[in-house]
C-alpha cells in the first residue's frame, strides 16, 4: 500500500493506526479457519476518528472492514482492507431510558457489560451468543446474533430500534421506525438519504412477489438483506436492513436498543 495513504491515515485519525507487521498479524483472523492479513488497523477514538478513517481509504480506494471482538466463525472480520475497531475506545452506554426500555450504545460496548447496567433497572438486552462476554453490539448487529434462548427472545434484527451509521461517501444515516407519511417525506429528500429511501422503496414494490417466494420461510435466519422484513409491513425501520448487513452496508456508529 502506498505511503502516501499511510501518512494521510495518521495525520487525520486521532486514534491508534498501524502498519506494522505483528498488529496486521494480531488482525488477520477472527474465530474462523481463514487468515488474510489486513492493509492497516485503526483503532478509532470516536465518531469523528471513524469518518476520517473512512474518507482517507475511499480517496485511496481501499475497502474498509469494521471490527468488534471479532469472534465471527465465518470470516467475516478478515480480509484486505483497513479494518477499523471499534471495540477499544467507541465501547460507551451513552444512555438508559428505562420508562422506554431503549439502551443507546456506543458499537463496542460489550453484551454482558450492558446487561449488568441493564440488571440494576430490572432490564434485560436479550439475544445471547455464547460470546456474549466478548461480543460487542456492533459485531453482533452485524451477524444478526441470535443465542439459545433467541427462540423465544428473538435475535438482535427484534430488539433493534434505531441505527446510526456511516456509508462509504460520507453520509450518516439516521434509521428509525418511520410512518408511511414519514417514509415519503425522507424520499422526496434531494439528498443522498431521499435517494437511498426512493431506491430501496421501488425495489421492494418491483419484487414484492419474487421476495415472498423466494425468502426462505425459516427460524432465526440470520443471513442479512432481509427484504422480506418488509414486504408485509406498513412502517419500515430501515435500520432493521442493516442488521445482519455484516459491515457490508455501512459502519454503526451508535445503537438504539430495545
Ligand atoms: C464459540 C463461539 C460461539 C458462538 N455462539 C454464537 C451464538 O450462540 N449465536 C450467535 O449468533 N453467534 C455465535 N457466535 C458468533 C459470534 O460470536 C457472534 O455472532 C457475536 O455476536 C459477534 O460479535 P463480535 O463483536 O465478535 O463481532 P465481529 O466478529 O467483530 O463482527 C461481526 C460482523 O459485524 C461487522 N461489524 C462489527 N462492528 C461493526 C460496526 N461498528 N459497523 C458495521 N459492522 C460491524 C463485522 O464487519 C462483521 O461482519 C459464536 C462464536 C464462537 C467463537
Amino acid at each position: 500500500m502506498s505511503d502516501r495513504f499511510e501518512q494521510t491515515l495518521r495525520a487525520n485519525v486521532r486514534g491508534e493506526v498501524y502498519f506494522d507487521r505483528t498488529h496486521r498479524g494480531i488482525y488477520a483472523t477472527d474465530a474462523s479457519i481463514y487468515q488474510i492479513a489486513p492493509v492497516a488497523v485503526c483503532v478509532p477514538l470516536d465518531e469523528d476518528d471513524v469518518r476520517s478513517a473512512v474518507a482517507v481509504a475511499a480517496d485511496h480506494d481501499v475497502p474498509i472492514l469494521p471490527r468488534g471482538a471479532g469472534t465471527s466463525l465465518a470470516g467475516q472480520c478478515v480480509g484486505r482492507a483497513l479494518v477499523i475497531d471499534v471495540s477499544k475506545h467507541m465501547n460507551r452506554v451513552l444512555g438508559i431510558d428505562a420508562a422506554r426500555r431503549r439502551a443507546r450504545v456506543q458499537p463496542g460496548v460489550v453484551r454482558d457489560n450492558l446487561n449488568a447496567r441493564l440488571a440494576a433497572l430490572g432490564l434485560h438486552y436479550a439475544p445471547d451468543p455464547a460470546t456474549s462476554s466478548r461480543a460487542n453490539i456492533g459485531g453482533m448487529l452485524g451477524n444478526n446474533s441470535a443465542g439459545m434462548r433467541s427462540i423465544v427472545y428473538g435475535m438482535a434484527s427484534d430488539h433493534i430500534d434505531s441505527l446510526r451509521c456511516l456509508l462509504a461517501d460520507g453520509t450518516v444515516l439516521d434509521l428509525r421506525e418511520l410512518s408511511p407519511a414519514e417514509y415519503a417525506a425522507e424520499a422526496r429528500r434531494r439528498d443522498r438519504v431521499g435517494e437511498i429511501h426512493r431506491r430501496f422503496r421501488e425495489i421492494i414494490e418491483a419484487n414484492r412477489d419474487e421476495i415472498e417466494r423466494r425468502y426462505p420461510k425459516i427460524m432465526r435466519r440470520c443471513t442479512g438483506y432481509a427484504l422480506d422484513e418488509f414486504h408485509r409491513s406498513e412502517r419500515w425501520n430501515l435500520a432493521k436492513r442493516l442488521v445482519g448487513s455484516e459491515g457490508t452496508l455501512a459502519v454503526t456508529l451508535e445503537a438504539t436498543l430495545k
